[in-house]
């Protein structure tokens, strides 16, 4: 198989770890595999690159801002490379230049726009093991440009698109992927295959372990994406498609949000429109609101609700404000002590009840749902923060995620 490693910045965070990485790749070649490797900055490196940026100006050229913190990534490549060969194994460490990652012009933000495998490819074939910088590319007219933070991620499953690899580990400090937050319900339990698609969804448990820019481009560039420990020998978790999870539990985990909050707008008026006047201004103002509430219109108004993140309520806020004086809403209040609960799973697709057996789940523990939202995969409720611990035990042991 051709396997892409990516090893992260506390992988890689000192020598010792560095060679702990090396033994990992050697022992993986050894297995008969083909390996390419990208890595992350040392641990803190990043931070410490910008902060020196930061010494001279608060705004330095973000072209040399790339410059320099793609330097990182290269020092962690070339250390690993060295001591692989100091091992015995043919490496040869490339940055994002020669690893052929074009990307657009969006100094410290930018895109990957193609990949030009053929360096990497020829150093594949003469049985070398390809030690690539992540977090980095060159433009157009050939400058630096890296990928925003945590950008390592996208690189690798980039990497693994452009060489059609079997598999793209990514290595970090956690096992895998929960069927909730451990911290939460320590009898949650790791997930072994899950789509891309309830990845996505469920991205408060996985946030810390993927980015989901890195999971949209696996599922788009259909990589098979594997996030495992780079300190122990556990299996991880696969994400992969749909079709390739053969035993498809009915949910595959519950996500929690704690970042949200809700604005209850009174006395709308009830005429075409007003949704869109009202959220056409939202968007304007860059709110993202989540969910959308509307009750049966009576006497000419209505009630609308719905959620945003906690730090644009004071955007919202001022929006709403905007139509309370033109008299198009009569009172819009705001409550930052809620949060969303979700249960995720495709297998919701094909079975009923599963809506049915959340409410049930909130009405014996007698928590109020809010609001509530569904999708083809996934049923949110918008519940008081303080029950937000209870709700997600409760409904990770009605859905026997658990066992
Ligand atoms: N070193 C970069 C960062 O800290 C990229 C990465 O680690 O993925 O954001
Ligand atoms: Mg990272």
């Amino acid at each position: 198989m051709l396997i892409v490693q990516k090893y992260g910045g506390t992988s890689v965070g000192d020598l010792d770890r560095i060679q702990n990485v090396a033994n990992r790749v050697a022992k993986t070649v050894q297995e008969g595999h083909q390996v390419v490797v990208v890595v992350s900055a040392m641990s803190g490196e990043t931070n410490k690159l910008i902060a020196y940026a930061e010494h001279y100006t608060s705004t330095p050229a973000r072209d040399e801002v790339d410059m320099l913190l793609s330097s990182g990534e290269r020092v962690t490549a070339a250390l690993l490379s060295i001591a692989l060969n100091a091992m015995g194994y043919k490496a040869l460490s490339m940055s994002g230049r020669a690893a052929g990652i074009v990307t657009d012009a969006v100094h410290t933000k930018a895109r990957i726009e193609h990949i030009d495998p053929s360096g990497m490819r020829s150093a594949i074939d003469e049985g070398k093991i390809v030690v690539i910088a992540g977090f980095q590319g060159v433009n157009e007219s050939g400058r630096v440009t890296t990928l925003g933070r945590g950008g390592s991620d996208l690189s690798a499953v980039a990497v693994a698109g452009a060489l059609q690899a079997d598999l793209c580990e990514i290595y970090t400090d956690v096992d895998g992927v929960y069927t909730t937050d451990p911290r939460i319900e320590p009898k949650a339990k790791k997930i072994d295959r899950i789509s891309y698609d309830e990845m996505l969804e469920l991205a408060s448990l996985g946030a810390k372990v993927l980015q989901n820019r890195s999971v949209e481009l696996a599922k788009k560039l259909n990589v098979n994406l594997v996030t495992r420990s780079s300190f122990s020998d556990a299996e991880g978790t696969l994400i992969t498609k749909e079709e390739n999870i053969m035993e498809q539990p009915l949910v595959s985990g519950i996500a929690l949000d704690k970042n949200q909050a809700r604005i209850s707008m009174r006395g709308v008026a009830d005429r075409p429109g007003i949704a869109s006047d009202i959220f056409g201004a939202l968007a304007s103002a860059n709110v993202n609101v989540d969910m959308i509430i509307q009750t049966v219109g009576q006497d000419g108004t209505t009630n609308l609700g719905f959620t945003v993140p906690k730090t644009e309520l004071g955007d919202a806020k001022a929006v709403t404000d905007r139509f309370i004086e033109k008299n198009d809403i009569s009172a819009a209040e705001c409550d930052d002590s809620i949060c969303k609960v979700s249960i995720v799973g495709v297998g919701m697709k094909s079975h009923t009840g599963v809506a049915a057996k959340a409410f049930k789940t909130m009405a014996s523990e007698n928590i109020n749902i809010m609001m509530i939202s569904t999708s083809e995969i996934k049923i949110s409720m918008v519940i008081q923060e303080k029950y937000a611990e209870l709700a997600v035990r409760s409904l990770h042991g009605a859905y026997r995620l658990d066992q």
